[in-house]
């Protein structure tokens, strides 16, 4: 290689006296006294050789590094994953979260559960409360038409008759709506 006539990038009716191994390159006489004045100038087969040994440096260095990726990339391929600490990891994780979730619907089935036990047994209070209104009704009632029967009054009779039978007729109805009721309100709670 011709290392004399190298044509100054820069001045090219010159051809490159030096090189400047701070900017990297060849330099002729006018460059080196306007910009590399001061630098580390050498000769130029210096800094051929120089940069030379550089790039046989970089070579090795990039061929080591090709044989280190691909053992690696062989260790990697016979890593089984299903036994690999980060999927063990991961499945662990994963695992916690189900139990955390299914936990979460127990614990709020068991509420609903409760909620619905506790209104049902409300609505079953106040029914029965309601037939205990009806059946002391009823009774007071029975109790009068005792009297009136023995009384033989029959202005009472026919007044004590109708007050009665209405009041028989309205708790018949009202008992007959009860479980109805009762079950309307416990499906609107499911
Ligand atoms: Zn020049
Ligand atoms: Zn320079």
């Amino acid at each position: 290689m011709d290392l004399k006539h190298i044509k100054c990038k820069e001045h090219d009716w010159q051809s490159c006296a030096m090189f400047c191994l701070t900017c990297d390159i060849s330099v002729c006489t006018t460059c080196i006294s306007k910009i590399h004045n001061g630098h580390g100038l050498v000769e130029i087969n210096e800094g051929y050789n120089i940069k030379m040994e550089k790039l046989k440096n970089e070579h090795k260095k990039a061929k080591e590094k090709i044989d280190e990726l691909t053992k690696r990339k062989r260790e990697m391929s016979h890593v089984d994953i299903a036994s690999s600490r980060q999927y063990k990891d991961l499945i662990e994780k994963i695992e916690a979260q189900n139990a955390k979730i299914k936990n979460a619907a127990d614990k709020y089935t068991e509420e609903i559960k409760r909620d619905v036990s506790k209104k049902l047994s409300d609505l079953q209070k106040e029914e029965f409360s309601k037939v205990d209104n009806v059946i002391d009704n009823l009774h007071t009632l029975s109790l009068n038409a005792g009297a009136v029967i023995h009384s033989h009054n029959f202005t009472q009779v026919l007044t004590e008759y109708e007050t009665l039978s209405q009041a028989i007729n309205l708790a018949e109805t009202g008992l007959g709506t009860i479980s109805f009721h009762f079950q309307q309100r416990y499906l609107r709670i499911s």
